[in-house]
């Protein structure tokens, strides 16, 4: 124990630690100089270090459009694996300038989200005023467990599910909003609240009822992390087949499933919609699934099931229910109009969801995680999922989501990066962001269309990717296509024309790596889909191997623009030829 005279070894009479202090204490005042400092007006080192940090990582950006799409000098990996792992923790401390040059060198060779040459899938550019925003609450570490290590921060949270409680047309004082670790974790929210409400032994006792969880064929795999975490188990998973043309639940199905269900005394759990996805754009019908989940409630003594609209991925479209599609007033083309409005309409329904899922970092255009669980009825949610009390906590505030959050200790950093999306960009900055992709996809869509060697798969979704196919030189490309998808016969083709778009894949992604140029500017980070669809003549999905492999431009980046995609085309056609020559 520290003895007064032992103090004074130590400190000097203004809490100085002395030159001759013991070793720890020199150390401590080492790490006092790299941590921030307590009172203003100082040197400021965090802003000055975060500010070396920032321009080290800005010197990995290509030097201007004819550089490279990756960070820094070389895409090589620099590790090999497992051997990577084998490493000690240092004995001695690091300055905090070699421990950061590290850490910005690991950034070197990554494919870089803010370069207009990427367009490989949903990796969103994040927004200024959401990274800064996320950055802040590392520095004074508010912690939404509670109020008392929050305190206003909170708001955050409580503003930004009210704002998009208004956008879902719920009342936003009687909802509520929850940030959690991804679209995955706002499902998993998803199940447990569904499985409290209709098993409520289940939070006691353990799930030990066979429920179902019904979901769409289009719906996101990660419906087996959820039904398996929570020990529903997944093959309680039941998978609601799918239009072919529109890709949406397929009704008559639903309620053949949901008949059946419910004759047998077996209880739904929820239904999930999938309220858009990656590739294909799929919505389901939610206000139809509304009513026929009405029309066969669970049988007594289960409670009633739960809808999800699973809407991490479209959520935002639903800003364009707040459109002025008659007089246009950001000036869209006709074909991106049109396009906004089946997505909106597609968006309809939400508002008879029971709760929905909602990503910033993927069309909010916000740094990972901001992922929010939005709930109708938080006095409901709040009540059956409340876990007892928490003696050594105290309530200080009127918000203290510890009583039934998954998470104890929760950052505030999404729930940062989405309220300031939400605030910087508003109802028009996303409509305009979304709406900017669409005109460079449809810009695309026609660059496509006059290649006779290519054909686009699909043409009739309305989402952000051209998904198309290119053949070999001479050959008519949208009659060859026609062919292969909607007619067995043509299974050799498809199947060849399958490897074909692989190997332009590859060959495109390991030009991007190697930073070739064609025409002395850099190839584009594209990408390349295996399983985006069954072929139109494998409906049903029999033959395993009858999918229609596409090539893939997904152009999130507020600056792709017609320029680049005149360049994808060239690329993918010197791509295409060399791939030729070793076939
Ligand atoms: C991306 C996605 C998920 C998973 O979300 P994460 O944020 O990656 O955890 C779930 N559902 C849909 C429809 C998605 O597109």
């Amino acid at each position: 124990m520290a003895t007064s005279s032992h103090r004074n070894e130590i400190w000097d009479a203004d809490g100085k630690i002395l030159g001759n202090a013991p070793q720890w204490a020199k150390y401590r005042k080492q790490l006092d100089e790299d941590f921030q400092e307590p009172y203003r007006g100082g040197t400021d080192k965090l802003s000055q270090q975060m500010a070396k940090a920032v321009r080290m990582i800005d010197e990995l950006r290509p030097t201007g459009p004819d550089d490279k799409a990756f960070l820094g000098d070389s895409s090589a990996l620099t590790y090999s694996y497992p051997d990577v792992k084998d490493v000690k923790i240092p004995q001695k401390p690091s300055s905090l300038d070699d421990v950061i040059s590290e850490c910005v060198k690991m950034f070197n060779g990554m494919p870089d989200v803010s370069s207009p040459l990427t367009m490989s899938n949903v990796w969103p550019q994040p927004n200024n005023a959401s990274i800064i925003a996320s950055m802040l609450p590392l520095i004074f570490a508010p912690n939404i467990i509670e109020g008392e290590y929050a305190w206003n921060v909170h708001k955050a949270e409580l503003e930004s599910g009210g704002m998009l409680a208004n956008l879902f047309g719920w009342e936003p004082t009687k909802a509520g909003a929850i940030y959690t670790y991804g679209g995955s974790g706002c499902w998993l929210y998803g199940l447990k609240y569904a499985l409290t409400r209709v098993l409520p032994d289940s939070r006691d006792k353990g799930v030990r009822t066979d429920g179902k969880v019904l979901v769409s064929g289009q719906s996101h795999y990660c419906r087996q992390n959820a039904t398996d975490w929570t020990g529903l188990g997944m093959d309680n998973v039941v998978v609601i087949p799918t239009d072919p043309d529109s890709n949406t639940m397929d009704l008559a199905a639903l309620e053949a499933t949901l008949k059946d269900l419910t004759s047998k005394g077996i209880p739904v759990i929820e239904v999930v919609c999938t309220m858009g996805t990656t590739d294909a754009n799929a919505f389901d019908p939610v206000a139809d699934v509304r009513r026929l989940l009405d029309q066969y409630p669970n049988p007594a003594p289960y409670g009633k099931a739960l809808l999800y609209c699973d809407a991490v991925c479209g959520w935002s479209w639903q800003t364009f229910n707040f459109y002025d599609f008659d007089n246009n007033p950001l000036g869209f083309s006709p074909d991106a109009l049109r396009m906004m409005k089946k997505n909106a309409e597609k968006m309809n329904g939400i508002h008879l969801a029971d709760a929905v899922g909602i990503d910033f970092h993927k069309f909010g255009f916000s740094p990972y995680i901001s992922s929010c669980f939005l709930y109708k009825d938080a006095a409901e949610f709040e009540n059956i999922m409340r876990r007892g009390s928490y003696a050594y906590l105290q309530e200080v505030t009127p918000y203290n989501p510890m009583y039934y959050s998954l998470e104890v200790s929760r950052s505030a950093a999404g729930s940062m990066a989405g309220y300031a999306t939400l605030k910087y960009l508003g109802i028009e900055g996303l409509q305009a962001v979304l709406g900017g992709i669409l005109e460079v996809k449809l810009y695309m869509d026609s660059l496509v269309e006059k290649q006779p060697e290519m054909a686009i798969c699909n043409g009739e979704d309305s989402g952000f990717t051209t998904l198309f196919r290119v053949y070999p030189k001479g050959t008519d490309g949208r009659e060859q296509y026609r062919l292969e998808n909607n007619d067995r016969a043509y299974r050799a083709d498809l199947l060849a024309n399958n490897r074909l778009q692989a190997a332009i894949g590859e060959k495109m992604f390991n030009w991007f790596l190697q930073g070739k140029k064609i025409n002395g500017k850099p190839t584009p980070h594209i990408s390349y889909s295996t399983g985006f669809s069954t072929a139109a003549w494998n409906a049903d999905g029999k033959d395993p191997e009858g999918m229609v492999y596409t090539i893939k431009t997904y152009p999130m980046n507020v600056y792709n623009n017609p320029e680049v995609m005149d360049h994808v085309i060239t690329c993918v056609l010197a791509a295409r030829d060399e791939v030729m020559k070793s076939l």
